[in-house]
């Protein structure tokens, strides 16, 4: 493991303020140096750690993550330098938020659903059961005030988070018996972090959150017996297929995961605005091509699930769908509860799932359904 923790810090490349100080002292004409002004000021070199809670490579998530930090390098002419450490290989995934709120880091790439025993509303910010898909996502972060109150509660950590890329809708789980009611949720020790994860905890089930690169052995083990992950293109790249058979859709738990790119805000507004806005752009860039990577993916991967690894395709039935739901409602009563910031999380969520998703229920649900009753292909 690397064990650097040096800060890194915007470069005010003293060679050039020398420059300016040397032409001064000896008279260079006014002129030169103006003209030079502009240019050397946008010319300063930032250099950044950024952490990751995703393994190195893991498809998706990690080399979706890379992708991002390599762009924001290739946006710059190598002017803005990101290092990037997947997980353990700076910190344990679980610490890249506190690296960051702490400025040992500059940024982190993850979900900030992690994040919710820091604060519960953290669990709104990536995907709350029963809410939003990617595009009512990014539409309730960008235009039905998501993202203020997102800087709202990160400001509290001495960070900001921004949209950096998206799994869409997950898959429900991976199982070793077939789960047709809730009492067969019940005892149930499952890896499922955040709101997900609270939710199988009202219905009498162990909910346990692992980073990714530590569910499989949990899983061979029997040290837990279930898992979600994220879907076919990823699961199956975990194998999960080793040790339960059973594969159930749609997940209530997480319906667009929204990946975030979280910046230590000091460092952040330190920065110039056309870097702070290079870093923005480059997030949504990464987000829309991470959701596009996915959805090119998954069809293919579960293909080769059922076909070459025996996996049983199961769907949830309305009976476990329904306890999810009375879950899902003890849970955001509770969430309300804790402060003014989660209440009006809350209630922004709902307005949102309320108005948004209503167009999506005149849209995109029901043309899809007839697209595929119709012509199906
Ligand atoms: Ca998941």
């Amino acid at each position: 493991m690397i064990k650097e923790k040096k800060s890194l810090k915007v470069n005010k490349s003293p060679s050039r303020r020398k420059f300016f100080k040397a032409a001064a002292a000896t008279g260079v004409a006014a002129v030169a140096a103006s003209s030079l002004a502009a240019p050397a000021v946008a010319a300063e070199r930032v250099e950044a750690a950024m952490v990751a809670t995703w393994g190195r490579d893991f498809p998706g998530l990690g080399t979706g993550a890379q992708r991002f930090a390599k762009r924001l390098s290739d946006m710059s002419d190598g002017r803005i330098q990101v290092t990037y450490y997947a997980a353990n290989e700076r910190v344990k995934a679980f610490d890249s938020f506190d690296e960051v709120a702490s400025g040992n880091s500059q940024m982190y790439h993850g979900a900030d659903y992690y994040w919710t025993k820091k604060h519960p509303a953290f669990g709104y910010f990536t995907a709350s059961p029963f809410g939003f898909t990617y595009s009512e996502m990014n539409a309730w972060i960008h235009f039905a005030g998501g993202q203020e109150l997102w800087d709202e509660l990160t400001d509290d950590f001495g960070t900001q988070s921004f949209i950096c890329g998206n799994t869409g809708v997950q898959m429900g789980g991976w199982f070793n018996k077939k789960i047709r009611s809730k009492n067969d949720l019940k005892g149930l020790k499952m890896r499922m972090p955040g709101f997900g994860g609270q939710v199988l905890g009202k219905l009498g089930g162990s909910p346990v959150s692992l980073p990714g690169g530590q569910i499989y052995e949990n899983l061979v083990s029997g040290a837990i017996d279930a898992t979600e992950w994220v879907g076919p293109w990823n699961d199956e790249a975990m194998k999960f297929y080793e040790a339960a058979k059973y594969y159930y859709y749609p997940g209530m738990h997480e319906p667009g995961s929204m990946l975030a790119c979280g910046v230590n805000k000091s460092w952040f507004t330190s920065l110039t605005k056309t870097d702070q806005m290079i870093i923005k752009t480059a997030c949504a860039w990464a987000d829309e091509l991470t959701m596009a990577e996915y959805n090119a993916k998954n069809g293919a991967a579960l293909s080769r699930l059922i076909n070459d690894h025996g996996v049983k395709l199961e769907q949830f039935n309305d009976k476990v769908y329904d306890a999810f739901a009375e879950g899902a409602r003890e849970l955001y009563d509770e969430v309300q509860q804790h402060s003014d910031l989660a209440a009006r999380c809350h209630a922004a969520f709902v307005k949102g799932r309320k108005e948004i998703g209503n167009w999506t229920n005149l849209s995109d649900s029901p043309y899809i359904s007839q697209r595929n009753r119709a012509l199906g292909i």
